[in-house]
């Protein structure tokens, strides 16, 4: 039987990514109860930034673009509270990035978004989502905490094969039709290096290299010319083939063979590093559509697995979900009690 105490509130969101923490930021500002669970230690997912050795890494997401107006007018917000600052606006020698148009970052690095968006949002971290139940209604989220977790409406927004893990745990058959397309979405792996250097990188320009004909290597970026570390310290990211490859291979090798690429670009050595597996780096098939809803069961799917790959993909499969949920809010049907 099933011991653990429960808490309630009428939005339960899993993932506190950058998608995650939108929809519940959006929802707990418009006065409705919501929690967020994630199971990292920190805040944002793959907005990831890591202090260690001691430095600054940003080991997830280097920078982000913005493209739609909607997106704009959250990193307008970012802009005015200090959050974000703009790192560098083109490629140099890019052909195809002539023009340019920013790139941004969090000022102290990408975990900065995710916490300001938290402030005011009840979120739980290190809490994992083990299993989904529903009865009488109401989900419940089983974690490895003391607690479980219970809602009407729930919002997965984990990378999506995750997300399907948990909701087949459920026994539902929640798939709308759509189970095909669901499934289809998948996404790359990727390795971050975050290395502290023995002296100033020698990066050119703004401090990262975007690397398009390497096996192993596919950026990397100096995090103290970023000015997010005080000491030098690089991020290297591997291609997804040389991440396939080298999966459960020691860092000691894999490592070694990436600081190794790395080499010719920097005038100073790697002293010291530990390497990050990141299982879904981005989507290379989409959702296509920016959500998946199931309206019967009062459930959400959102993140870039839907709106596509890109700190901006997630944030649009974040709005168009606000969007649409303050409009099923509005209609009898669905259900909801704010
Ligand atoms: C190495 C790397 C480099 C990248 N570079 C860029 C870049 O330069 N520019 C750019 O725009 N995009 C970049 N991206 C992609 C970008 O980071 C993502 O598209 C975006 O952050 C995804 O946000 P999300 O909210 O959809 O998912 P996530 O950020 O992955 O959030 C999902 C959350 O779910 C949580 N979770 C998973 N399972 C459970 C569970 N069982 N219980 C509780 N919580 C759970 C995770 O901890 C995570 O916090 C990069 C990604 C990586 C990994």
């Amino acid at each position: 039987m099933d011991t653990k105490q429960k808490k309630i509130s009428s939005f339960l969101v899993v993932g506190g990514g950058i998608s995650g923490l939108l929809i519940a930021r959006s929802l707990a500002d418009a006065g409705f109860s919501v929690r967020v669970l994630d199971k990292g230690r920190g805040f944002g997912g793959r907005l990831a930034t890591r202090r260690a050795m001691p430095a600054r890494f940003d080991h997830g997401a280097q920078y982000f673009t913005v493209r739609d107006a909607r997106f704009q007018s959250w990193v307008d917000q970012w802009l005015k509270a200090g959050v974000i600052r703009e790192w560098f606006d083109r490629f140099e020698g890019t052909s195809t990035d002539a023009e340019g148009h920013p790139r941004y970052v969090g000022v102290h690095g990408m975990s900065d978004i995710a916490k300001w968006l938290a402030v005011g949002v009840d979120v739980r971290r290190a809490t994992k989502a083990l299993a989904l139940s529903r009865r009488r209604g109401v989900w419940t989220v089983h974690t490895d905490t003391e607690w479980d977790y219970q809602a009407e409406t729930l919002i997965l927004t984990t990378p999506v094969p995750q997300a399907l893990d948990l909701l087949d745990s459920s026994g539902e058959d929640y798939g709308n039709g759509y189970s095909e397309r669901l499934r289809a979405v998948h996404y790359e792996k990727g390795l971050a290096l975050m290395g502290r250097l023995d002296g100033p990188s020698g990066l050119p320009g703004f401090g990262g290299i975007k690397i398009d004909d390497s096996a192993q290597l596919s950026w990397l970026a100096d995090n103290a010319m970023k000015g997010i570390s005080e000491v030098p310290a690089i991020t290297l990211l591997s291609t997804a083939d040389f991440a396939e490859a080298h999966w459960d291979n020691e860092d000691s090798v894999r490592g070694q063979l990436l600081a190794e690429a790395a080499g010719p670009y920097l005038k100073a050595r790697i002293r010291e590093f530990s390497c990050h597996r990141w299982g879904f780096t981005k989507p290379v098939v989409t959702f296509g559509a920016p959500y998946f809803c199931n309206q019967a069961l009062g459930l959400l799917m959102a993140g870039d697995g839907f709106g596509g790959p890109r700190v901006e993909g997630a944030a649009l499969s974040a709005i168009e979900t606000i969007q649409y949920l303050f409009e099923a809010i509005c209609t009898p049907h669905w259900g909801f009690h704010g």
